[in-house]
């Protein structure tokens, strides 16, 4: 069964429901198919929606569980994240404990500019942070990097 949407030349809709569309043609021949509101046998058939949105199938999410895992980082992503962490990492100048001292001379040109990594407090990321100057939480840190 296939349903077209119908209209007659007074503009009623309605649907029809036919075997094929060469039903809808014969009976539409014979005069079979007319307007359930004014009996008009005028009968055009109009473009349908449905048919007309399916041609392009877009991503739609439905599932609510689907949606849930959608937004949780997959194996591969988390990997990647870990990838440009290291990447940062390794072209980073390690200063250990003297991070936010060298992190001010950075920002005040009183040390030459380069990415550097070390240890910081909570106190002193905020005062680097009051100061204007950007730094960069890694979630990811190896162990033998903390020393
Ligand atoms: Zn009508």
């Amino acid at each position: 069964m296939i349903i077209f949407d119908l209209s007659c030349s007074d503009n009623h809709r309605f649907e029809g429901w036919f075997r094929s569309a060469d039903d809808f043609g014969g009976q539409l021949e014979r005069g079979l198919v007319s307007c359930p509101q004014c009996g008009s046998a005028d009968i055009r058939r109009l473009p349908s929606v449905l048919h007309l949105g399916s041609v392009a199938p877009s991503p739609v999410v439905t599932d609510r569980k689907e949606a849930a895992q959608a937004t949780v980082p997959t194996a591969p992503q988390l990997s990647a994240l870990r990838a440009v962490v290291e990447e940062i990492a390794s072209k980073a100048e390690d200063v250990g404990n003297q991070f936010a001292d060298e992190a001010r001379k950075i920002h005040y040109h009183e040390a030459p500019s380069r990415p550097i990594r070390g240890l910081a407090t909570e106190d002193d990321c905020s005062a680097l942070k009051d100061e204007g100057i950007d730094i960069l939480h890694l979630p990811i840190v190896k162990p033998e990097d903390m020393n």
